[in-house]
């Protein structure tokens, strides 16, 4: 069977993939998204939603940056969608809100974000006691400790996100190839044989954005991804009045209404199911900053696998071995979005690669590791 050649293949229709892949589009290449099919892990169908700066990089001022950066892009980035598509991402950049139930809790966060402050003048936020909280955000309880406050922070809709990047990608010429999983690549000669279930396709460039599997795709290019599932659960609540303007790490309402609760972090490995005992706890934390959540119904519920590296921090990668594949893993790709269209797409369709990326390659992996940022 004849191969089907691009420009760019990318393996993987999530957030990441979908991002790189209308990057690269607008750069004018012929691209392709091979995706998974209806079971595969997909992070970018059941995700909370955050676009999140605050408290990231602590102990890696890049990914502070390159996070920043991404949310500083956001409104850019969605009203380009909106544009061509029509399709309204949802995003909103009231600033995001991280509340303590503890004195010596919000003590140490806000520690940990002056020490960042000190370090890059940009990153800022304001430390909120009990009753500037309540002052700001009324329907909080009086048992909270306080909260912190960034500008940097904001929310959009994942999903309307995800189908105006598709949207986007087919209107700039792209191709997009579902129940696609990618079974080999084969570097040849400088270019990439791709192996799918619809026949065999060939590039000049791969791009590895396959979130969970990219564990078993980058060893084909002779990259190590050692990447682990983190399953996080999430609650939806019925529509309700307007309650919160600020998007919480906990709690956050959506434009429509409804309320998003979570998020919990399990290591159980690939299970992706949800227990009694993740949504209690998700549901007190919850109740405990708003009482008035108490009476509210919850409609639906759903456990799903985030992609970790074991420091916590993304990986932007070009094989060394086989210039031209590239592989991208991130746990924050609702966040990065913005980013991975605007910057890592020009670098994968042969610009200059973004100031910050030296810092996200897997050479750290060989050295003495962290403890996990995030
Ligand atoms: C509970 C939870 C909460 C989260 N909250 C946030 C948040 O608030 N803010 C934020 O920024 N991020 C959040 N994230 C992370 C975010 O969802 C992911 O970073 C984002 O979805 C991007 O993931 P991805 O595209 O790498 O992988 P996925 O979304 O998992 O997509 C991978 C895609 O690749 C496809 N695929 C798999 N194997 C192959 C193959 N071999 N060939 C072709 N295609 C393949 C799959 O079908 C899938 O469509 C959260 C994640 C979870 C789980």
């Amino acid at each position: 069977m004849t191969a089907r050649g691009f420009d760019v293949v990318v393996a993987g229709g999530g957030l990441v993939g979908m991002a790189i892949a209308w990057g690269v589009a607008r750069q004018g290449l012929r691209v392709a998204v091979c995706d998974g099919d209806d079971i595969a892990f997909r992070a970018a169908r059941g995700n909370f939603g955050l676009v999140w700066v605050q408290g990231k990089g602590s102990r890696c001022l890049p990914y502070a940056r390159w996070s920043r950066c991404s949310s500083e892009r956001w409104g850019a980035f969605a009203a380009q969608l909106q544009r061509e598509t029509g399709v309204d991402c949802g995003f909103e950049r009231p600033g995001g809100i991280e509340l303590f139930e503890h004195e010596a809790e919000l003590e140490a966060a806000g520690a940990l974000l002056e020490s960042l402050r000190r370090r890059d003048a940009a990153l800022t936020y304001e430390a909120l006691d009990r009753a500037a909280l309540r002052k700001r955000v009324p329907a909080a309880s009086e048992r909270l400790a306080g909260a912190l406050w960034s500008p940097h922070d904001g929310h959009a809709n994942p999903l309307y996100t995800l189908r105006a990047l598709l949207q986007a990608l087919l209107a700039s010429g792209g191709v997009y190839l579902p129940r696609n999983t990618v079974r080999e690549i084969r570097p040849r000669a400088g270019r990439f044989e791709i192996d799918t279930p619809a026949g065999p396709l060939e590039a000049a460039r791969v791009v590895l954005a396959a979130g969970l599997d990219n564990a078993r795709l980058a060893p084909m290019v002779d990259v190590h991804a050692p990447i682990s599932p983190l399953r996080g659960q999430i609650m939806v609540t019925e529509r309700l009045a307007p309650f919160l303007a600020y998007p919480t790490l906990v709690v956050r309402q959506t434009q429509e209404g409804s309320v998003l609760l979570g998020d919990s972090a399990e290591d159980v490995g690939f299970d992706d199911g949800q227990t009694r005992a993740a949504m209690a706890d998700i549901a007190r934390r919850a109740r405990t900053a708003f009482p008035a959540l108490a009476h509210a119904r919850i409609v639906r519920a759903w456990g799903a696998l985030r992609i970790m590296t074991p420091d916590g921090l993304p990986v932007y990668e070009e094989s060394r071995a086989h210039p031209g594949a590239f592989v991208a893993i991130c746990h924050s790709g609702v966040t990065l979005a913005a980013v991975h269209a605007d910057l890592v797409a020009p670098w994968i369709a042969g610009g200059a690669p973004p100031a910050d990326l030296h810092a996200f390659t897997t050479a750290r992996f060989t050295a003495p590791q962290d403890a996990p940022h995030v």
